[in-house]
């Protein structure tokens, strides 16, 4: 345990904050800028005497002259205070409870201040003992809610009483210097939450700023301790990390911190110093095309994401596989698929739909090549097959060669008339002349080549 002292911790971890009030004619929020919902709320919430701010991302990314992703608000009021007052209102989450107030699809979420942890709270607040906070649910003071809040730019609240800014950690200034800076001291921040540094990165990258030193140190450092974190919260962050459009790049700084080894350590053992692996080149790719659909709002599966980043991974292991065990590839293929997502799972919980598309991928993968009679129209009729085709032309990309000459083969066939279509196929005949012609075969397993056994 790390806690060596019996007193309160928080003297020493959260320094007092300085408030500085920025009024309304000195900064450069306004109201319009605001979401209908949440003005809505911080209104309904003031107006029944309750303190009402927004807070975190909202307040950063104005001041920034962005468009926040989404509206959080902070009050005095208890969830249950919250709950009498909005109709349309869930409370929700274990580690803090929260009060979602929904309008339709937009959810606006409203967090009554939280107070810091003490030891004689033990009901409300846990913690492990490396120091990270499993449960925190002490209600407090605006001022402590500051403290516990991780980076400066994130600690700032706008007042809807008189439209005023009240800057706690100097945020505004670490705006205009671009710093990403924790509140306090980093190593018990870090330990409080280990999910703090994929944070620090992701607004890093997102916001273009730098890490400031201190907050960058203890990083490659503590990387481990994203072990202790739930699956299924790093299932969320590592979506927020990788699909938010800024994936490549959050990677590759990830990549430097030593996180995004913890994340994913079945990648890792294909990394190299020069960057020049398949895995790595294939990274590149599916990041970058994510980047490009988010820009461009298309939709995006994570499925597909992890189905390219996994697949060399998963291909070596198959490989491993058929000369240990010496059986068919399409079996390793499966064998593999299911080792691979298994060890996967554990580190980060993708959910049971999506690995059952990343496996339709995979397998469509084998399906490819074979084209024959009337094989290749049929597997045009699969709903994964664009999928399949796309996650083909990065293949292409990454190996060259035959399988760039496949992908390229499936894209003229796709747009190819019906004619064109027929004669491609019979084409496949001719250059592949052991290949049986005639009825295919069916449920005869094709013969070992001599490579195998
Ligand atoms: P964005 O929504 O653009 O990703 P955000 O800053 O709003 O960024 P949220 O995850 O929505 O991030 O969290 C809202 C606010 O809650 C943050 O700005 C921060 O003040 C606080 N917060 C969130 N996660 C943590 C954490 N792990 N530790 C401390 N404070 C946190
Ligand atoms: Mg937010």
């Amino acid at each position: 345990m790390n806690n060596n002292d019996l007193q309160p911790r928080e003297h020493r971890v959260y320094p007092s904050l300085a408030l500085n009030i920025i009024e309304r004619q000195e900064h450069s929020v306004s109201r319009q800028m605001i979401s209908e919902n949440a003005l809505k709320v911080l209104y309904r919430l003031h107006g029944a005497g309750f303190e009402a701010y927004l807070v975190g991302g909202g307040v950063r990314d104005l001041l920034l002259g962005g468009t926040p992703k989404d509206f959080d608000i902070a009050t005095n009021a208890t969830p249950e205070q919250i709950r009498q007052l909005f109709r349309n209102c869930r409370l929700i989450g274990r580690r803090f409870r929260l009060a979602h107030i929904m309008f339709g699809r937009d959810i606006v979420e409203v967090a009554t201040f939280r107070g810091h942890h003490q030891e004689q709270n033990a009901q409300v607040s846990v913690q492990s003992e490396q120091g990270m906070l499993l449960r925190d649910n002490v209600y407090g003071t605006k001022d402590e809610d500051a403290e516990r809040r991780d980076f400066t730019i994130n600690a700032m609240y706008y007042n809807i009483a008189d439209y005023s800014i009240h800057d706690y950690a100097g945020g505004v200034e670490d705006l205009e210097d671009r710093l990403v800076r924790l509140i306090g001291d980093p190593e018990t921040r870090y330990r409080e939450d280990p999910v703090r540094m994929l944070r620090a990165i992701r607004f890093a990258v997102k916001l273009d700023f730098d890490i400031e030193e201190d907050t960058a140190e203890p990083i490659e450092r503590l990387a481990p301790l994203l072990g202790e974190i739930p699956s299924a919260r790093l299932y969320e962050e590592s979506l927020k990390m990788l699909q938010s459009g800024h994936g490549l790049e959050t990677y590759h700084l990830m990549r430097e911190y030593n996180l995004f080894q913890q994340l994913f350590p079945v990648i890792a053992d294909h990394f190299t110093a020069d960057y020049s692996s398949q895995t790595e080149h294939m990274l590149d790719l599916a990041l970058d095309s994510t980047d490009l659909r988010v820009e461009e709002n298309k939709r995006i599966n994570p499925a597909f994401m992890f189905a390219a980043i996994l697949w060399y991974p998963m291909v070596a292991q198959a490989q491993r596989l058929t000369e240990e065990l010496g059986i068919q590839y399409y079996d390793a293929v499966m064998e593999a698929s299911n080792q691979i997502l298994d060890r996967v799972v554990k580190r980060i919980a993708i959910p049971r739909r999506h690995t059952a598309t990343i496996r339709e991928i995979w397998q469509l993968q084998l399906r490819m090549p074979r084209r024959n009679g009337k094989r290749a129209i049929r597997l045009m009729e699969l709903n994964k097959f664009r999928a399949g085709f796309d996650f083909l032309q990065m293949r292409g990309d990454v190996e060259g060669g035959e399988t760039k000459e496949l992908a390229q083969w499936w894209d003229t066939f796709q747009s190819a008339g019906r004619n064109m279509r027929q004669a491609m196929v019979n084409d496949l005949h001719q250059a592949s002349p052991s290949k049986s012609k005639g009825k295919p075969r069916r449920n005869v397993r094709k013969k070992k080549s001599k490579t195998e056994s």
